[in-house]
Parts: structure tokens; sequence; C-alpha cells
């Protein structure tokens, strides 16, 4: 079964390639930053509630967001697999997932890691920034998303890494090339 997680820091390619796979495998990809983006425009009230943390680089409390995720997660188009970019984010997420999953007798199969320097990520954010204007991408709130990665985010690798489900792919390069890095990884 294709229930798929896609971690990595900002600016590594996780959005871009999360579509490109999810096309491949015929599952949805489901962004938690899209929908937050979403609600923000549509000025929902869970946009309303999220914005602030957002637009500073920090977690959107993780009460908003679980819900949002099991509402998501409940949905058909799910049954048959998804690829979940953006979530979880931290160990009360995981633990979260763990549960919404385990009610229907599932788990997660596999985990995408996507990888690229500091350095690089920072240079394709401000880029990003430039042509798209997502709010929370200037250079103080893009450093501070980096330092919320290492330090929210990436001890989660280490529980998936436990479950033997890492996959590690170098985001550097063509985007076609990274696809195929990652649809490799996955067989
Ligand atoms: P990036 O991968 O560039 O950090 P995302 O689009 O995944 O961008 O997320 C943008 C913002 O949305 C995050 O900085 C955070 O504020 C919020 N967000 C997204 N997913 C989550 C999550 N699982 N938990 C808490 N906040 C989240």
């Amino acid at each position: 079964m294709n229930r798929l997680l896609i971690i990595g820091p900002p600016g590594a390619g996780k959005g871009t390639q999360a579509v490109k796979i999810s096309e491949q495998l015929s599952i949805p990809a489901i962004s938690t930053g899209d929908i937050f983006r979403k609600n923000i425009k549509e000025e929902t009230d869970l946009g309303k509630e999220a914005k602030s943390y957002i637009d500073s680089g920090n977690l959107v409390p993780d009460s908003v967001t679980n819900k949002m995720v099991r509402a998501r997660l409940a949905e058909d188009d799910t049954k048959d697999g998804f690829l979940l970019d953006g979530y979880p984010r931290n160990p009360e997420q995981v633990h979260e997932l763990d549960t919404i999953l385990a009610e229907n007798n599932e788990e997660i199969d596999q985990v995408l890691l996507l990888v690229a320097d500091n350095e690089e990520l920072v240079q394709r954010l401000l880029g990003r920034a430039a042509e798209q204007g997502r709010t929370d991408d200037n250079e103080e709130v893009i450093r501070h998303r980096l330092n919320v990665y290492e330090k929210e985010t990436a001890p989660l690798l280490s529980i998936y890494r436990e479950r033997g489900l890492i996959k590690e792919v170098n985001g550097l390069g063509e985007i076609d090339e990274v696809t195929e890095r990652l649809l490799d990884a996955l067989k």
C-alpha cells in the first residue's frame, strides 16, 4: 500500500516532488502548508487561527493541525493511499498520525527524506520569495523555519528510521531527475 510521507527541510522541494510522485502513483498529495495557505486566502476561521504562526515561521499549534489532518484523511480519495507533505512535523504529530491510522488498522508504509544543504535551501527559498511573494519567505523567517525544522522535525527521523521506513534521496539536481530518484527509492 502507498501510505507515504515526504519529509525534508523547507526549500528541499517537497511540494514540487510530492505533486509529481502522487501523479505517478495515482494517490492524492496532501500538503498541510497548502491547506493553510488556501484557508488564509479565503479568510476562514482556520486561516485566521493559523496566519500569525505561519507568517512568523513557527508551527501552527498541534490542536489545530491535527484536527485538520484527521478530517482530510477521512476523505474517500485517501482509501488507496496518500502522500503527506509537511505532516507530521513534530513527535506529537507522529503520535496523532499513528493513532488516526491505527483506528483503521493502517500504518505508514514508507517515508521519503529529501535532503539538501542549508545554504542551497536559503538561496532557493529567497528565489521563490522573489517570484511568488510568500509572506513567510523573507531571509529572517526562512532562517527561523530552518531552525524549527532542525529542532522540531529532524528528531522524527529517528522514529521512522527505527521502524526501517526511511528512504533518503538527494534533492540537488533537475526536478525530473530528483523525481526519478524518489520513485526508484520507493520500489
Ligand atoms: P515549508 O516546507 O517551506 O516550510 P510548508 O508549506 O510545508 O512550507 O509550511 C508552511 C508553514 O505552514 C510552516 O512554516 C508552518 O507554520 C505551517 N505548517 C505546515 N504544516 C504544519 C504542521 N504539520 N504543523 C504545524 N504547522 C504547519
